[in-house]
């Protein structure tokens, strides 16, 4: 339920609602827009539309959370989320351009891309030290030994790092190398994953499952918020079709949609959406022009030698060249893209 006050209302016109909410035990989120001040509250629908919360002074309407997802909707969270990830903002006009290689195999190969896509503009570094292989013969990547080489590389170039968690169990492991903790596409559902990365308060990138409906992505997002973890960017990565000359079939259309309904940021992921360096480049372009608000992108610079996913990798040069386009492309729309703090050593 949203309670919708009145506009202007005095500090202490909020602090006696919330009060109210919270002594009939309910835990109120706040939501102060430069137009409207609202209160959200999740909790037995039928036990609050009997409260008289109507009556209390400055306060202009109580209306029901029509969708299943609460937290994550537009109606209790009406502006648009940014979060800050150590001076890379993300959402509200700020691009997040997430680059590197599918796996981290070594340091030096790690460090060599981390240079390369930082020069171009990346702002967030990625990487999986735990990799979901559809065999179990593959490279299932360097685990904890892969997370101490990319935090570093992160520190050295003055990146955040991004890397994926498949287990409940290595949730505490992972937060202590990564700035962003990714929920891959297969993992989407996990729900006892989600709940365990809710509970800590690392941001979290969550790639939308290969089945998953917009409802479906929001409400995994909801999994998360509900633990008190605000910071939840989302992912679309293509999702499974008849269509099979890409590895997934992209969706752009989830960008305006998410956002119509959702105050999350939304970022594209052209490389897992589509498998073809070919057309990365081109998704990208029109992510950004359908008002991502970020691109997610796989770089190596040896694909032939990739432990994982070296087919879709663009190369350095091909990425940068990328990033100028991307960059023209965000000044047209009025967006901006914060540069990655650190400085190289
Ligand atoms: C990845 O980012 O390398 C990955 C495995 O992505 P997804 O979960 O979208 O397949
Ligand atoms: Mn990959």
């Amino acid at each position: 339920m949203i309670i919708v006050l009145k506009p202007h209302p005095t500090a202490e016109m909020i602090r006696h609602v919330v009060a109210r909410i919270e002594e009939l035990g309910f835990t109120p989120h706040l939501s102060q827009g430069v137009a409207r001040t609202i209160i959200g509250v999740i909790g037995d629908e039928d036990r609050l539309q009997a409260e008289p919360l109507r009556a209390i002074e400055g306060v202009e309407q109580v209306v029901p959370i029509l969708k299943p997802f609460k937290l994550a909707s537009r109606e209790f969270h009406p502006e648009e989320s940014i979060f800050d990830i150590k001076g890379v903002k993300v959402g509200g006009g700020h691009l997040m351009m997430i680059a590197g290689p599918c796996a981290i195999e070594s340091e030096e190969r790690l460090v060599e891309i981390a240079e390369k896509v930082k020069e171009a503009g990346a702002n967030v570094l990625r990487g999986g030290a735990f990799k979901p292989r559809t065999s179990p013969y593959s490279f299932q990547g360097l685990g904890e030994d892969g997370l101490k080489i990319l935090k570093a590389a992160g520190e050295r170039f003055g990146m955040p790092v991004v890397t994926e968690v498949m287990d409940p169990r290595q949730v505490d492991l992972v937060v202590d190398y990564t700035d962003i903790i990714q929920i891959g596409a297969r993992n989407m559902q996990n729900f006892d994953l989600l709940k365990e990365v809710g509970r800590t308060r690392t941001a979290v990138l969550l790639k939308r499952g290969m089945s998953a409906t917009v409802k479906d992505l929001l409400m995994s997002a909801e999994y998360v918020l509900a633990q008190g973890n605000k910071q939840v960017i989302l992912c679309e990565r293509g999702v499974r079709s008849f269509e099979d000359s890409t590895r997934n079939m992209l969706d752009l259309s989830i960008v305006p949609n998410a956002k119509g309904q959702s105050h999350l940021p939304i970022i594209v992921d052209p490389s897992h959406a589509t498998g073809r360096p070919d057309l990365i480049p081109a998704m990208a372009r029109a992510s950004v022009a359908a008002g991502a608000d970020g691109v997610h992108i796989e770089v190596h610079s040896c694909p032939e030698k990739a432990l994982s996913d070296g087919p879709q990798a663009l190369l350095p040069a091909q990425y940068a060249r990328l990033m100028d386009e991307l960059r023209q492309l965000a000044e047209i729309m009025g967006k901006t893209i914060d540069a990655a703090e650190g400085v190289s050593v």
